[in-house]
């Protein structure tokens, strides 16, 4: 654990070869954690010991230490599935939004995110052989979420709270605000007292976060960006995953810099080949000539969303020849 800023401390949850993942102990008299981590056995064995460190280092101090509340930033099994573990263990009052609370509720609707879709299928199209690939995608995906993350749902909340609403943690008031675009539930919490924004997966120090179909949103996500750069007061933004960020004004300026990039990129891609189309695959050799295989899956959910977000904006139209998806330019008069 590290005191990252008077009274707010991290713990790096290791999950089994995941990113670890940051979960922040809010202290004092009327305490909170932000974001509740892995659900497995061994990822919460540290937790509960480095949070029994914290008390200690925050007792010997005199100060009254109790932690009343989990909070959750999305529904990501990497970011709730501590909640009941968590909350049984310290005593703890589970408070969600309405829109986490439904995407966590068991597995019908959390897998209901990941159900199929022409925007699932990451734009190519659906052949048998296709639909043959998706269930084994879907079912890959359902062993990875409970065997590396500890998957756990949670069927009802002790409190639902508003995702436009103001809490009192230790006597100081912290506002709650919707931020989708990595996922469409997806929360942060931010203190204009201390300048202090909780960022959960939106905002990342070291690369940029996950963009990728069906939950994530482009157009969405850039609002949420341009949200948090109006934060009046933002000092520190303490992410999810990685380092903490103490340079939120340069960190927001870049990633808005790298989606505008991007979004060239596969437009001009297109537009220079405007006689034959171009399927997704073509744009991300276009783009990732040489890249790793692991690179290159990330980047092709980012394109696809590129794709959907061009379409919904009328910049770009598409039609299918012979099993394949290509864009083609729509032409500005
Ligand atoms: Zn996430």
């Amino acid at each position: 654990m590290k005191e990252v800023y008077p009274g707010i401390f991290v713990i790096e949850e290791k999950g089994r070869f995941s990113p670890s993942d940051n979960i922040y102990v809010l202290a004092g008299n009327d305490g909170l954690i932000y974001d509740a981590g892995y659900g497995s056995k061994k990822a919460l064995r540290y937790f509960f010991k480095e949070f029994k460190e914290i008390q200690k280092y925050y007792e010997k101090q005199n100060k009254k230490f109790k932690i009343t509340r989990i909070i959750s930033s999305h529904g990501h099994s990497d970011h709730f599935s501590g909640l009941t573990s968590v909350s049984e263990t310290l005593g703890l009052k589970i408070i969600l939004t309405e829109k986490i609370a439904k995407t966590i509720k068991d597995k019908v609707s959390f897998e209901a995110n990941f159900r199929s879709d022409d925007y699932e299928d990451f734009l190519r199209v659906r052949t048998p052989l296709r639909k043959i690939w998706n269930l084994l995608r879907r079912l890959g995906m359902r062993l990875f979420f409970r065997g590396v993350h500890g998957l756990s749902y949670l069927d009802h909340p002790d409190e639902i709270i508003d995702e436009n609403s103001v809490i009192i943690i230790n006597g100081e008031q912290w506002k709650i605000f919707p931020s989708p675009g990595h996922s469409p539930e997806h929360i942060s919490l931010y203190s204009e007292e201390n300048g202090i924004l909780f960022s959960g997966d939106n905002v990342l120090k070291m690369r940029s976060t996950w963009l990728g179909p069906p939950e994530s949103n482009i157009t969405d996500y850039i609002e949420t960006i341009k949200k948090l750069q109006n934060l009046p007061k933002l000092k520190l933004i303490l992410p999810a995953h990685g380092e903490i960020i103490d340079n939120p004004k340069e960190t927001l300026s870049a990633i808005m810099e790298r989606m505008n990039e991007r979004k060239r990129q596969v437009l001009d891609a297109i537009k220079n080949h405007s006689d034959r189309g171009l399927s997704p695959d073509d744009i991300l050799n276009l783009i990732y000539p040489n890249h790793k295989k692991f690179t290159r899956i990330i980047g092709r959910d980012w394109v696809v969303l590129t794709l959907k977000m061009l379409e919904d904006n009328n910049l770009i139209k598409r039609e299918i020849r012979k099993n394949k998806i290509l864009f083609f330019p729509i032409a500005i008069n």
